[in-house]
C-alpha cells in the first residue's frame, strides 16, 4: 500500500488530507510548526524539520514512504528544494501541488519586486500607511523605511512586539473578504499594499480591495521553483498516486 508524506501549511495540503483520509489513504501530514494552533487533521500530523535533506531522506526510508506530496506555500523555496533532493536520494516519488500565481488584470497597479529586499526598497518616499501583507517572517527588514505606519495581520498573537516603530497589530487567520479588506484599508487610510505573489483565492481579497481603492501593490514575485513533476489541483494529485500504483513510476 502506498504511504504519503504531505508537506503541509497550506489550505492545499489540508484539502488533500481530507481527499485522501475520504479515500482511506496511507497518508501523514507535516508542519513546520510555525503556527501555535494548527487546523485539525482528518490524518496523522508530525510538527517540525527534518533536519536538511539528509535528515528528509532518511525519515522517508525510516517510515517506509512511497509517495512525497510538496504542498508547501510557493515560498517555501528551502523546504521544496530539500523535497526534491531527498525524494530522489530515497527513491521516493515526488510531485508539487502548488497554486498558480496571481497575475495582474485591469485596474491593478502592481510594483513587481523580486524578493523582500526589493520590496523594502520599492517603499523609498515620504511617510505612508503601509499594509505588510506578509505574515510573521520578513516584517524586521522592514524597520530599513522607519517613516511608514506599517498595518500587520498575523495568525497568531507574537512572544515580541514586532521591530517596527510604527504599526498596528490585526491577528486574524481569515478567510478574508474583499468586503472586510476593504474596510480596513479604509479604516487604516492604507496608501500601499505589500504583498508575496502567493497565489489561490484565500489570500486574493487584498489584492480586489486594494483594486478597488486604487491602491499600489508591492508585489514579490515567487522565488525559483525547482525543476519537477507540478499539479494545481488535488485532483492532480489523485490522478498521480493512481497512475503510479498502477504503473509502478
Ligand atoms: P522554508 O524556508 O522553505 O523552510 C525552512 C525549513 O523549515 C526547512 O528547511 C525545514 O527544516 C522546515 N520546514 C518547512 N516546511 C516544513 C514542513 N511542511 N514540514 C516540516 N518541516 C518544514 O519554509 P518557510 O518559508 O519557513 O515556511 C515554513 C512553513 O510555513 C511551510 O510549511 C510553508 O508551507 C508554510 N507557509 C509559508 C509561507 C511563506 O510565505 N513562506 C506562507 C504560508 C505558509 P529542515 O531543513 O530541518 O527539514
Amino acid at each position: 500500500m502506498s504511504h504519503i508524506l504531505i508537506l503541509g501549511g497550506t489550505t492545499e495540503a489540508s484539502a488533500l488530507a481530507v481527499a485522501l483520509a475520504e479515500r482511506g489513504e496511507r497518508a501523514i501530514l507535516s508542519y513546520a510548526g510555525r503556527t501555535d494552533r494548527p487546523r485539525s487533521q482528518p490524518v496523522p500530523v508530525r510538527i517540525g524539520g527534518f533536519g536538511g535533506v539528509a535528515g528528509l531522506a532518511a525519515w522517508l526510508r525510516d517510515e517506509g514512504v512511497t509517495h512525497l506530496v510538496d504542498a508547501t506555500h510557493p515560498f517555501a523555496a528551502t523546504m521544496s528544494g530539500h523535497a526534491v533532493e531527498a525524494a530522489e536520494r530515497a527513491g521516493v516519488r515526488h510531485i508539487m501541488l502548488t497554486r498558480p500565481p496571481w497575475v495582474a488584470g485591469e485596474g491593478d497597479r502592481w510594483i513587481h519586486v523580486p524578493d523582500v529586499t526589493g520590496a523594502v526598497a520599492a517603499l523609498e518616499g515620504p511617510p505612508r500607511n503601509v499594509m505588510l501583507a506578509l505574515g510573521r517572517m520578513h516584517v524586521e527588514a522592514f524597520a530599513a523605511q522607519p517613516q511608514h505606519h506599517y498595518l500587520l495581520r498575523f495568525v497568531d498573537a507574537p512572544a515580541l512586539a514586532p521591530g517596527l516603530p510604527r504599526h498596528s497589530l490585526v491577528i486574524d487567520r481569515g478567510p478574508f473578504t474583499v468586503e472586510g479588506d476593504m474596510r480596513l484599508m479604509r479604516e487604516h487610510a492604507i496608501g500601499c499594499v505589500v504583498s508575496k505573489n502567493a497565489g489561490g483565492s484565500g489570500a486574493e481579497a487584498k489584492l480586489i480591495a486594494a483594486r478597488g481603492l486604487g491602491l499600489p501593490v508591492v508585489m514579490i514575485d515567487r522565488p525559483p521553483c525547482p525543476a519537477a513533476r507540478v499539479t494545481h489541483a488535488v485532483a492532480g494529485v489523485l490522478e498521480w498516486l493512481g497512475h503510479s500504483a498502477l504503473r509502478g513510476v
